[in-house]
């Protein structure tokens, strides 16, 4: 293999062009990534660079001394067996990575609406931050939260809109996400639940139900969509992200996909997974790089996200599809208590910690052994979890 190209010059992809070199991989690697900046993390964004504590989050990683050629501000548009379609012109390859993240999704309207996943984006909300500044962030996951965090840190009057019945149900269900519920008021933030918003306008917002929301700043934290579109008429299969197998291999030869536009089949759990998480995008590219590299490697983690909110640390491991929840510790009293997700014969399908970071590294560990546990030990928060 003489070139190996990478699309994407986000996490993943800059993780796989040194993942391959840390192979010992030889060849010549381009990274062409649409964004004119060079590769950056993105967790800080919401929290750091809003917060105003930093003004960047550069991934501190030597392209040159790797000798990747990273071309910014270049857009694939296209690709066909061998050759990637670009905004400057075609490039061929023998290996392929496809990194391409996802895209935020905007809703309908005329009015101006902010959106938060590059470091502009970030630079360009912070700037609109301010004491008395009305601002409406549209749902209330995870960005969400750590939108509203700042703003209000910043002395915004925020009002947050969630079409769920609680914050964060979309990614944890109604249930678990209600226990975040008193934090937005605790914080001094209107929480509006079980509305949908319309349309973004100017002056504000729409809701479904009629009613409107007047603001400075609208800001749309519903969620993103895998970047996959330059892929169409590819031939690669594309179900909610790029299809892989568990080597992270897609339907067309010589390519692996990594990060956030990558569904994988996990073996640990028997399904696809398609995960935002920084977490995926460090790691998946040691396995991405390796099979293209023709070693037999397998990517098979238990997925692991944070959050940082109104003050607190907020974790998830595993995968809590059909699992049935047990709580550790009493939210609406404890500070620091845990949620954990248990299969029908007790095993440990993910954890959910606020401020309790022993239990999350533990409850990896005992997500990934499949291990069996005491229900009744598991809801006494003074059991260390590994004693469960
Ligand atoms: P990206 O980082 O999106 O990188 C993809 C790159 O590809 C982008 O630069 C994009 O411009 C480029 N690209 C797209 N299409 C093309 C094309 N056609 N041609 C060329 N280039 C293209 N995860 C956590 O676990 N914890 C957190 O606290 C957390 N906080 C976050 C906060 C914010 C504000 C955001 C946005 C994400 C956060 N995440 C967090 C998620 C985590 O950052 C992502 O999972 C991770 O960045 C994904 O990396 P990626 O390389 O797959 O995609």
């Amino acid at each position: 293999m003489n070139h190996v190209v990478v699309v994407g010059a986000g996490l993943a992809g800059v993780r796989s062009a040194e993942a391959l070199r840390a192979r010992g991989f030889q060849g010549n690697i381009t990274l062409i990534g649409e964004e004119s900046h060079r590769p950056y993390d993105r967790p800080p964004l919401s929290k750091a660079v809003l917060l105003g504590e930093a003004d960047s989050s550069r991934w501190e990683s030597d392209l040159d001394a790797m000798n990747v050629r990273h071309r910014a501000g270049v857009a694939a548009k296209g690709l066909r067996e061998g050759t990637v379609e670009t905004t400057e012109g075609e490039i061929l390859y023998d290996g392929l990575v496809i990194a391409t993240g996802a895209t935020p999704i905007r809703l309908r309207g005329e009015g101006d609406q902010q959106v938060l996943r590059t470091i502009d984006d970030a630079l360009r909300l912070r700037s609109r931050f301010g004491p008395g500044v009305r601002l409406v962030v549209v749902g209330a996951g995870w960005i969400g939260a750590e939108v509203a965090t700042a703003a209000r840190r910043a002395g915004c009057e925020v009002t947050v809109v969630e079409a769920g019945q609680a914050p964060l149900s979309v990614a944890l269900g109604a249930e678990a996400g209600a226990h975040t519920a008193p934090w937005y008021a605790a914080a001094g933030i209107d929480l509006v639940l079980g509305e949908r918003v319309a349309s973004v306008d100017p002056g504000g917002v729409t809701l479904a139900s009629g009613r409107t929301l007047h603001a400075d700043v609208v800001v749309t934290g519903v969620g993103v969509r895998p970047a996959v579109g330059w892929l169409a008429g590819s031939g690669l299969t594309i179900e909610d992200g790029v299809v892989t197998d568990e080597h992270l291999a897609t339907s067309l030869p010589g390519v692996v996909a990594v990060g956030d536009c990558a569904a994988w089949w996990s073996r640990r759990f028997q399904a696809r997974l398609r995960v935002e998480h920084w977490d995926s995008a460090l790691n998946a590219p040691e396995v991405a790089a390796a099979t293209l590299l023709g070693e037999d490697a397998v990517y098979d983690p238990v997925p692991y996200f944070w959050s940082e909110q109104f003050g607190r640390m907020v974790q998830y491991a595993g995968y809590h599809v059909g699992a049935r929840l047990v709580r550790r510790g009493d939210p609406e009293r404890d500070p620091k208590w845990a949620l954990c997700w248990l299969t029908g014969d007790d095993r440990l399908a993910a954890l959910l910690t606020v401020d309790r970071p022993r239990d999350l590294v533990q409850g990896r560990r005992i997500v990934e052994s499949g291990q069996r546990l005491d229900v009744d030990r598991i809801t006494d928060p003074s059991i260390t979890l590994r004693d469960c």
